[in-house]
C-alpha cells in the first residue's frame, strides 16, 4: 500500500474542505477552508472527535466507508441528498434570509493505511446542483410542451385532411382524417403519386394553374375533386403550400383540406333541372344577365339559339307524359353531347331549350345547330318513336339587354316553326 500525504500547506490552499479522521473518527487535521466555512477553528477541533461537533452524521455508515476506502485503496462517495449534508455549512453567512445549505459532494479516501487515517474532502457542488435543478426544471417545461404539441398533433391528424408530397408529387404522408374520409390505409397510397386522387371533372387548366403556383412558391388556394379510390369521389376546398427548405428552396408540399362535397352538391342541384340534368332556367338567366352587365369583350361575343321540340303535345297525347319525359331526356342528351365544353345549354322550360354558343361566327353556328337539328331528327327515343326540334338563332350586339336579343331568338324560332318545322333560322 503507497503512503499518501499532503503538504499541510497545499491542503489549506485548496478551494475544497480537507479533514484526515481516523477509524475512531478523531480528527487529525481541518484545513483552512473547514474552518472559514464551518466556523470552527482548527485548533479547536483537532485531537477531538468528531461527533462531539457532528452528532448527526450516520457514523455507522461512515465507518463502513472508512473501512472499504481502506480496504480497496480507492476513495469512495459518501452519499449525501439534498436533504441530508454530511454536515451542514451555510452557503452564504451574510444575508441569513438567503441562508441555504452547502450542496457536498464527499469523498472518503485513504490516506495513511496503516494507521487507518482517511481524508474526507468535502466539494461545493451547489452551483451544478442547481444548475441540474435548473435543467430539470427546463426540462420539465419542454416535456410538457411536447406534450402538449403531441396532443395538438392528435387532434389535428385526426379532425383535418392533410396530405406531404414531394416536389414530383409523391405522397409522403397523409393525416389519419384524410384516411379515414376517403376509407383508406395510410400505407395503401404514401409512394404513390398524387395524380392517383386526380378526378376529370377538374380541367387540366385548373391542375396547370395548381402547379405553376406552387412551383412559383406560392401557396394555391382552390376547389379540387379527389377519386376515391374505394369510397365516394369528393370536392376539397385545397390550399397547397410550398415547403421550403434552410436555403429557401422547395421542400415539400403541404395541403389543408376542407370537404365541400356537400356544398357542391347543393349548389349543383340548385342550378340543375331534375328531369334532363341540364342547367335550368335560372342559371342561364344568371350567366346571360352577368355577361350583359359587364359587357366584356371576351365574353359577350356569344349567340343564342332557342330550340322547341315540334308537335310535342302529340307524343304526350299519344304515348303517355312517361315517353314524353324520356323523350326530353334523349333530347337533352343529344344537345349536351353536340356541344363543346365552353358551350352552355339549359332547359328554358317545358319542351324548349337554350343555348349560348362563344366565340363564334354566326356562319360556324349556323352549321353546328343545323347538325344538332339532325342529330336530333336521327335520334330514337323508343322503339320507332322520333322527335323533330325548331331552333331560332341570333348574335349578341353589344350594348343590348338580353330581353332584346331573346326576343330575336324568339322571332327567329317563330318563323322557324311557321315555314314548317324542324328547321333552323336565323336572325
Ligand atoms: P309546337 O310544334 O308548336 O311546339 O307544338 P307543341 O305541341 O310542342 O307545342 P306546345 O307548346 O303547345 O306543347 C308543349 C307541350 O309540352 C305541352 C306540355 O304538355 C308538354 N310538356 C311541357 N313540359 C313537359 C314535361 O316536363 N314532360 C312532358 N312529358 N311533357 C311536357
Ligand atoms: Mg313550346
Ligand atoms: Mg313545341
Amino acid at each position: 500500500m503507497i503512503e499518501i500525504r499532503y503538504p499541510d500547506v497545499l491542503l489549506d490552499s485548496l478551494e475544497n474542505g480537507h479533514m484526515i479522521i481516523d477509524e475512531h473518527f478523531v480528527v487529525n487535521y481541518w484545513n483552512r477552508w473547514l474552518a472559514i466555512n464551518t466556523q470552527i477553528n482548527k485548533e479547536d477541533i483537532v485531537g477531538k472527535n468528531l461527533q462531539e461537533f457532528y452528532p448527526d452524521i450516520n457514523y455507522k455508515v461512515l465507518y463502513r466507508k472508512i473501512k472499504t476506502a481502506l480496504t480497496i485503496g480507492t476513495p469512495t462517495f459518501y452519499d449525501t441528498n439534498s436533504s441530508k449534508k454530511f454536515i451542514s455549512i451555510n452557503r452564504n453567512k451574510v444575508t441569513t434570509s438567503s441562508l441555504k445549505l452547502m450542496q457536498q459532494q464527499v469523498t472518503i479516501s485513504p490516506y495513511i493505511a496503516s494507521e487507518n487515517r482517511v481524508m474526507i474532502s468535502i466539494y461545493d457542488i451547489s452551483e451544478l446542483f442547481e444548475a441540474k435543478l435548473l435543467i430539470k426544471k427546463e426540462m420539465n417545461t419542454v416535456n410538457k410542451l411536447n406534450q402538449k404539441l403531441e396532443a395538438d398533433r392528435e387532434i389535428i391528424d385526426k379532425n383535418i385532411m392533410i396530405m406531404k408530397t414531394s416536389v414530383n408529387g409523391i405522397i409522403k404522408d397523409v393525416s389519419s382524417f384524410f384516411c379515414s374520409s376517403f376509407d383508406i390505409q395510410r400505407d395503401e397510397i404514401i409512394g404513390k403519386n398524387i395524380s392517383i386522387f386526380k378526378s376529370d371533372d377538374v380541367s387540366e387548366l385548373i391542375y396547370k394553374e395548381l402547379w405553376e403556383t406552387i412551383k412559383n412558391k406560392k401557396p394555391w388556394n382552390g376547389e379540387l375533386k379527389y377519386k376515391g379510390l374505394r369510397a365516394q369521389e369528393k370536392w376539397l376546398q385545397s390550399r397547397i403550400m410550398p415547403i421550403f427548405d434552410t436555403h429557401g428552396e422547395i421542400h415539400e408540399f403541404s395541403a389543408v383540406y376542407h370537404d365541400i362535397t356537400n356544398e357542391k352538391l347543393l349548389a349543383e342541384l340548385y342550378i340543375t333541372d331534375s328531369l334532363t340534368k341540364l342547367y335550368n332556367r335560372a342559371h342561364f338567366d344568371e350567366t346571360i344577365n352577368m355577361i350583359v352587365k359587364h359587357q366584356r369583350k371576351v365574353d359577350s361575343d356569344f349567340i343564342l339559339v332557342l330550340v322547341d321540340i315540334d308537335h310535342f303535345k302529340s307524343i304526350n297525347d299519344t304515348y303517355g307524359h312517361q315517353v314524353g319525359d324520356e323523350a326530353l331526356v334523349s333530347v337533352a342528351k343529344t344537345l349536351k353531347s353536340s356541344l363543346r365544353d365552353n358551350d352552355l345549354v339549359a332547359r328554358w322550360g317545358g319542351e324548349e331549350f337554350v343555348i349560348m354558343l362563344k366565340n363564334i361566327t354566326i356562319d360556324e353556328a349556323e352549321i353546328i345547330v343545323e347538325k344538332i337539328r339532325v342529330n336530333i331528327e336521327k335520334s330514337i327515343i323508343k322503339k320507332d318513336i322520333k322527335v323533330t326540334a325548331s331552333f331560332g338563332l341570333t348574335k349578341y350586339i353589344a350594348g343590348e339587354d338580353s330581353k332584346e336579343i331573346f326576343k330575336r331568338a324568339d322571332d327567329a324560332l317563330y318563323e322557324a316553326k311557321n315555314s314548317g318545322r324542324n328547321r333552323v333560322v336565323l336572325k
